[in-house]
């Protein structure tokens, strides 16, 4: 259910003028191809004196996910490339560090014309591929993974030594450890004069990365976009790490993984910027991608857009040509043998999407729905993004939090920073299913617009025993809607 007149007569063995005159007795003027809902469906069966019973018809997103999960024997695995993302605080060299890279890369220059938002490339170093995503931002890689693409094995966080840690540095940290992705640390430009590393892992330090050369676990490379210093060992950092979370994939199965982005571009028709993520792609292959299917055309090189590609194995990014329309970046494709199922598939999605923008579902914790929203979960716990006017609240208000005590319920603290609330925080809570608390600080503009369209909630407090008090009564179910 729904279902039309046409498979509603077929279901019964009756013909379908029957269904569509009793209708019309009913005072339904309807076709064959009409959709009726569960009440009317009820009517007309008690009406025609048959019985019925309603069954959900298949979710096809049960289907997708089953094919996603697919168990792959472990006989079938073999090691992948590592998929790494750069992120830092703006003008700590994220940008020169990959074309650096690249340059290692003959190929690198060669580039599209076209302004990418997601470049995504696979270099080799001694033979070893790795895979590089560069996003726009902490908030880019955080609203993917809102989507459910969570495709980065590791974060590069660059920071410049001669700025040392900056608000966005630590709120990439947070970034990162909400995913649950490692950090490998670029200590960037080394070569300007004066500079010392070793504040900058200082003020890492307490932030809780500890650099391996002084018995933590993480890696710090000094590196330099502008001589090249340190960026054979960033590579080889990364492929050692790949080797020991020993990152593997099924090569032999019908392709799965993520689009990046896509967009239209004249003459080609719709380009996706797909990363393969399980089995192997190729041309010709039948592909559902969010509300977007098609038989892939064609797969080019990121790298050369001119260069054909016969197959994209795991962590292999392609763009893809042969899509209808153009998927949402974030959207997880997968391979499928039927054409129709395929469009069955994406029209049925666009339908859900439709609904649900008329609808407006997206739904998530706050304060007041918190004990309601919890008791349907499994792990109980609630997270909470906290920001302050200074360090002193941040420890003041970390501290009352400690003190709260519940047998079921754990509050977890994402991410605890100084300052005014940002878009990339509301993006965190909304992948992270937060609720937002600024202690004497106010949201910008846009984080407050899109806090309002994610639905995400922030709480304003200036008072520290407010917020404690406030959190005890939402564990308790006890909090009343804010007027
Ligand atoms: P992003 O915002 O993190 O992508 O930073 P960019 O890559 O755009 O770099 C910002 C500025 O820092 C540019 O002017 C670069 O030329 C400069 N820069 C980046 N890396 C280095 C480096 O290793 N050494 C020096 N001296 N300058 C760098």
């Amino acid at each position: 259910l729904p279902c039309t007149v046409r498979s509603f007569a077929e279901a019964l063995g009756l013909p379908a003028q029957k269904v569509l005159a009793k209708l019309f007795e009913m005072g339904t003027l309807a076709n064959i191809n009409a959709t009726l809902d569960q009440a009317t469906a009820e009517l007309l069966a008690a009406e025609l004196g048959v019985d019925v019973t309603f069954r959900a018809e298949a979710d096809p997103e049960e289907e997708i996910e089953a094919i996603w999960n697919a168990p792959d024997p472990e006989e079938s695995l073999r090691p992948r490339p590592p998929v790494v993302t750069f992120l830092g605080h703006v003008d700590h060299g994220k940008t020169s560090l990959l074309d650096k890279i690249l340059g290692l890369n003959v190929a690198a220059k060669e580039k599209g014309g076209i302004t990418q938002h997601i470049r995504a490339y696979q270099v080799e170093k001694n033979g070893r591929p790795i895979t590089f995503l560069d996003t726009p931002g902490h908030e880019a890689f955080t609203a993917m993974r809102a989507r459910g693409a969570n495709c980065t094995d590791i974060v590069v966080l660059v920071v410049a030594v001669d700025d040392g840690v900056m608000p966005q540095t630590e709120e990439a940290i947070s970034h990162a450890r909400a995913a649950g992705v490692p950090i490998v640390v670029a200590l960037n430009k080394v070569d300007l004069p004066g500079t010392r590393p070793e504040r900058v892992m200082q003020q890492l330090t307490g932030l809780g990365l500890v650099p391996t050369e002084w018995g933590g676990d993480v890696e710090m490379v000094r590196t330099s976009a502008l001589t090249g210093q340190g960026i054979p060992e960033l590579l080889d950092t990364l492929i050692t790490l790949g080797d020991i979370f020993e990152l593997k994939a099924n090569y032999d199965r019908p392709a799965c993984g993520t689009c990046l982005e896509a967009s239209l571009q004249p003459g080609r028709g719709v380009v996706a910027k797909f990363l393969v993520q399980k089995g192997t792609l190729r041309p010709g292959d039948i592909v559902v991608c969010g509300t977007a299917h098609g038989r892939i055309k064609a797969m080019y090189d990121p790298l050369q857009p001119h260069k054909r590609v016969q197959e994209a194995p795991p962590a292999r990014p392609v763009d893809v040509i042969g899509l209808d329309n153009v998927p949402e970046a974030g959207s997880r494709f997968v391979v499928l043998e039927d054409i129709a199922k395929a469009r069955k598939i994406a029209e049925h999605r666009m339908e859900m999407a439709r609904q649900r923008e008329l609808a407006q579902v997206r739904s998530h914790v706050t304060l007041e729905n918190l004990f309601e929203r919890l008791s349907q979960k499994e792990k109980k716990t609630l997270h909470i993004i906290l920001r302050a006017d200074t360090r002193g609240s941040i420890e003041a208000i970390l501290k009352e939090i400690a003190k709260l005590e519940h047998p079921e319920v754990k509050i977890e603290v994402i991410q605890a920073l100084v300052g005014g609330i940002t878009v990339a925080d509301v993006h965190l809570a909304d992948a992270s299913d937060a609720v937002i608390i600024g202690f004497n600080v106010v949201p910008d503009e846009d984080a407050r617009q899109l806090a309002e369209q994610l639905n995400v909630q922030i709480r304003r407090y200036d008072i520290i025993y407010q917020v404690a008090d406030d959190l005890k009564a939402a564990l308790e179910g006890m909090l009343q809607p804010e007027k």
